[in-house]
């Protein structure tokens, strides 16, 4: 019992950790998400969600603590790791858990419309994989969905207040399709209608949305 007891605390103050990682995402502007990859009680991979501002689709949380991860231990095998994330693996996620054969995975809260590993699909226990994951969830869950809810809210505060008026769009310049952008000039800018700007909002943002609400 003592063990156990132990054992969850510890999980407790690397959900915590990853918890921190997901708060600076959102200072970016990024979707909180955060992870960290532990072995043998030390942290040897930390991630949070940068894929916005990266430009990059593979920029998940989990994907860059398990590289940082694979970097430290010198070895892309991540035996004896335990990687602890806020919110449920996604799709890609869990596939690359897998393949960094993972032996153990703690997740914060679920991702209903996302997540594969409880939600909509099984890949870290799918047995006609050749590596199967231990999964622990609801560690500091209410914190990890707190963290998703107050951001989304705050986005469409935001989102609310920066509405134009509805004959804007009309005059709007239209980007001009195939025109390279110039050095250090964004394609598109806060005066083009919204609907020419990069989306904010992905399924992960949606799927997130509507885990907390
Ligand atoms: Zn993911």
């Amino acid at each position: 019992m003592r063990m156990i007891r132990e054992e969850t605390a510890d999980g407790a103050a690397f959900m915590r950790l990853a918890l921190r990682l997901a708060r600076r995402a959102a200072t970016r502007g990024e979707v909180p998400v955060g992870a960290v990859v532990v072995r043998d009680g030390a942290v040897v991979g930390r991630g949070s969600n940068r894929r916005e501002r990266a430009n990059d689709p593979t920029g998940h949380a989990e994907i860059l603590a398990l590289r940082q991860a694979a970097r430290a231990i010198g070895d892309w095998r991540l035996a004896g790791t335990t990687l602890y994330v806020t919110l449920e693996p996604c799709v890609m996620c869990a596939g690359a858990i897998v393949n960094a054969r993972v032996p153990r995975v703690v997740y914060g809260c679920r991702d209903p419309k996302g997540g594969a590993v409880d939600s909509l699909y099984d890949i870290m226990r799918d047995r006609r994989l050749n590596h199967r994951v231990d999964v622990e969830n609801g560690i500091l869950e209410r914190e990890c969905s707190i963290m998703l809810r107050e951001f989304f809210q705050r986005l469409r505060i935001k989102g609310e207040m920066t509405e134009r008026p509805k004959d804007f769009r009309g005059k709007a310049r239209q980007p001009v399709a195939g025109a390279p952008a110039k050095m250090g000039e964004r394609r598109f800018t806060e005066r083009e209608p919204p609907h020419h700007r990069p989306r904010v909002a992905s399924t992960r943002v949606e799927s997130a949305t509507d885990l907390v609400l």
